[in-house]
């Protein structure tokens, strides 16, 4: 019997488990919350991710080790990867955490990025709004997650401002400023490689956020082969870079046709939910064979999905159970504000007939949904 150890135990871990069951696997979760949502379905060590006795005793029990939780600190991966096998590399961990270093490599590979500049003092918040120009993002450039430890600075006054908030964070988890994108599209790519360095990915996929938290996801995306061939490139060459094994996601934004990297995240991806029922193969189940080394199941969709994250609370669930491709996920989590608590998603054969589940769930629920720009894109 295999035990695939996970660090972190969220919806993503929780997901994970849930698709290893058909495979046979046992899980163990580590978190810092005893209630974390992963522990509804596997058991959990509960500690912190410092702590090298409970670290050790999450090792000795697993046969291979990987990530719900992008911030598990890379020190404690490394002494863990001396251990156990751990996927992906705590290198690629590392490079991921930081968005100066992942921006960085993006740039080193030719994958064009948003404006950027390492801001680690006033001066430099100076300098650089002077050099990249407004509007622009300051950014923490570790631990951010959900659009959180970012500042938008409309116009160059706004540095006193933008300086209060994160001025304080310079010195603990750094800064960085990037050129504001006025993007006409956000996409992802998520993608899977293999140890033995096989890569595959799914349909690109649209995305819309609200306040910086994913609200919605449209697959395929409605982009041509030229522009999604790129992005998947884009996602190949930075996996072969990494040595990556398993899924991640590629976030881009498009403007005027031009693909900019955004950000990399080193584990199963939000954009990435639809596949569950989309694909043939889904990404928690296709990360799960790459960090086992077991062959990768086929990415292909079965026609068109679209995500909608319920966020702070779950919504009546009538109506997606009323739809015949309406998959209702509730993750088991307490109501907070801003808290991704479950999605749904729905999968037709056809555009239309996705457009005019999209319509039925949006009336019914009446809430702050992002399906009107994404009917529109279904040309509905
Ligand atoms: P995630 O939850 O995806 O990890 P995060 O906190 O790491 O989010 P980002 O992905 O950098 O943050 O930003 C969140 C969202 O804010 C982006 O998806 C995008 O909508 C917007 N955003 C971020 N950076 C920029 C930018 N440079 N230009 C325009 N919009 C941006
Ligand atoms: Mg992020
Ligand atoms: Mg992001």
């Amino acid at each position: 019997m295999t035990t695939v150890g996970i660090l972190g135990g969220g919806q993503l871990a929780r997901m994970l488990a849930l698709s290893g069951a058909p495979l046979g696997l046992r899980f163990l979760v580590m978190d810092t919350a005893a209630d974390a949502c992963a522990s509804q379905f596997a058991p959990m060590i509960v500690g912190d991710y410092r702590d090298e006795q409970a670290l050790g005793e999450f090792a000795s029990k697993v046969d291979v080790a990987t990530f719900d939780f992008e911030n598990v600190p890379a020190e404690s991966a490394r002494w863990l990867a001396d251990r156990v096998p751990v996927f992906p590399n705590p290198h690629a961990l590392a490079v991921a955490q930081d968005r100066l270093a992942e921006k960085t490599l993006f740039r080193e590979l030719g994958i064009p990025v948003p404006d950027f500049a390492a801001v680690d003092s006033r001066e430099d918040l100076e300098a650089a709004v002077a050099s990249i120009g407004a509007p622009c993002i300051l950014k923490t450039r570790r631990l951010g997650y959900d659009g959180k430890g970012q500042f938008r600075l409309r116009t160059a006054g706004d540095v006193d401002a933008a300086w209060r908030a994160l001025g304080a964070q310079a010195s603990t988890v750094g800064l960085i400023l990037e050129g504001f994108v006025a993007f006409e599209r956000e996409l992802s790519v998520v993608g899977v490689r293999t140890r033995d360095g096989e890569f595959r990915s799914w349909p690109v996929t649209e995305n819309w956020h609200v306040d910086g938290v994913l609200s919605a996801s449209l697959a395929p995306a409605a982009v041509d082969n030229a522009l999604a061939e790129q992005a998947c490139d884009h996602a190949r060459r930075l996996a072969h870079a990494l040595d990556y094994v398993g899924v991640f996601a590629l976030e881009l934004f498009c403007r005027v046709g031009v693909l900019l990297a955004n950000e990399l995240a080193p584990r199963v991806h939000n954009s990435g939910h639809w596949t569950i029922e989309g694909s043939e193969t889904s990404q928690f189940q296709n990360h799960l064979r790459a960090v086992l080394g077991l062959p990768l199941g086929d990415t292909r969709m079965l026609g068109h999905a679209c995500m909608l994250n319920w966020i702070g609370h779950m919504p009546e669930a009538s109506v997606v159970h009323a739809e015949p491709g309406g998959h209702w996920h509730d993750y088991g989590k307490q109501p907070r504000d801003g808290r991704k608590v479950g999605h749904a998603t729905l999968r037709a054969d056809s555009t239309g007939a996705l457009a005019e589940a999209l319509a039925r769930v949006g009336a019914a629920l009446g809430r702050d949904l992002q399906v009107a720009p994404v009917i529109e894109r279904l040309g509905g």
